[in-house]
């Protein structure tokens, strides 16, 4: 093994589900790993978790502490709780340094620092994100139990969310001024039983009923739409990463390695795809481990 005046084979940035399972891979591999995170994930409003072979059901945060614990077994892990806020290239490595003013340095990065979503901004939305209100039906549909379910136009894209949704239970497309299907669109939306109901949404009430401006409310067991997405951090575009656009906002983009554009940079979890979950972030985080340890083996 080649020998290194770094301090760190690795910096994995993000310590959530996609930056635990890289770090797994590079503390496996007998490598100095340092995770550095923030602790701020993205589904913390959910109380649990649903999808993920072997963990459904499970609440988010054990489902991460445990992930966690297994990980800081190895001794060649070291982890710090705080926020990298720049990441820069320099003579064989990187140099990263965090909001308490640390700097620590190492030959590869792992970026998996998640998104950020910001909601549709409809009185009452943002307090049942998470525990009425969602963007993803594989991970809280099933528990709807075949109920009504709602759907929160924002654009295009919700034609999407409400074609797919009836396999979930009976529902409504609350278009809210935001999007109108056209002959073909509402063909196919009553093809699929979709009710489609015009006007703006003035708010949310009790569990997720629907009230519109003219005053009809309409009773939900729940309510999906899909939120824009932010990658949680700037470090990624400070260090050069190339992004591309998905239907909900930019991510990082990588190769079938989870290689970015940056030499010795990896990326991988929601920051670095269209859109995730917790069973892609793992996989994706395994991933860039393996292939960062493998850029660690030339140079
Ligand atoms: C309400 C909700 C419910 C969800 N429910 C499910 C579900 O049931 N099943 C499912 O499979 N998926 C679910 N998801 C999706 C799931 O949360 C994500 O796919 C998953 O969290 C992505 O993992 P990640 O590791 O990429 O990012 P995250 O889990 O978001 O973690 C990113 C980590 O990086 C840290 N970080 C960011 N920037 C920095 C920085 N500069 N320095 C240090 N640390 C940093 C953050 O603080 C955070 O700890 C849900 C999402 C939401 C919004």
């Amino acid at each position: 093994m080649p020998t290194s005046t770094f301090p760190n084979d690795a910096i994995v940035i993000g310590g959530s589900y996609a930056g635990l399972s890289a770090a797994l891979q590079l503390a496996r591999a007998r490598r100095r790993v340092l995770v550095i995170d923030a602790g701020v994930r993205r589904n913390r409003f959910a109380a649990a978790s649903h999808g993920f072979l072997g963990q459904d059901g499970r609440a988010p945060d054990e489902m991460a502490a445990e992930g966690k614990a297994q990980l800081l077994a190895y001794p060649n892990v070291r982890w710090l709780d705080g926020t990298v806020d720049m990441a820069v290239a320099e003579e064989g490595g990187f140099r990263v340094s965090t909001d308490g003013g640390l700097t620590e340095r190492a030959r590869k990065l792992v970026l998996a620092i998640g998104v950020v979503d910001e909601l549709p901004s409809i009185d009452g939305l943002a307090q049942r994100w998470g525990r009425a209100v969602f963007h993803c039906p594989y991970c809280h549909g099933y528990e709807l139990g075949n109920g009504r379910i709602g759907v929160l136009a924002v654009g295009a894209l919700s034609m999407h969310h409400a074609l797919m949704l009836p396999d979930w239970g009976s529902t409504t497309f609350f278009l809210n001024d935001a999007f109108e299907p056209d002959e073909a669109q509402r063909a196919a939306l009553a093809a699929r039983g979709v009710t489609v109901e015009a006007g703006a949404v003035a708010r949310l009430v009790d569990t997720a009923t629907v009230e519109l401006r003219d005053g009809r409310r309409f009773v939900m067991d729940g309510l999906f739409t899909a939120s824009r997405t932010h990658i949680a951090s700037p470090v990624a575009a400070r260090l050069g990463c190339a992004m591309d656009e998905g239907p909900t906002g930019a991510f990082i983009r990588t190769d079938a390695m989870q290689a970015t554009s940056v030499p010795g940079v990896f990326a991988c979890g929601d920051a670095a795809r269209a859109a995730g979950n917790v069973a892609i972030s793992v996989g994706a985080g395994a991933m860039a481990g393996a292939a960062a340890h493998q850029a660690l083996m030339f140079g």
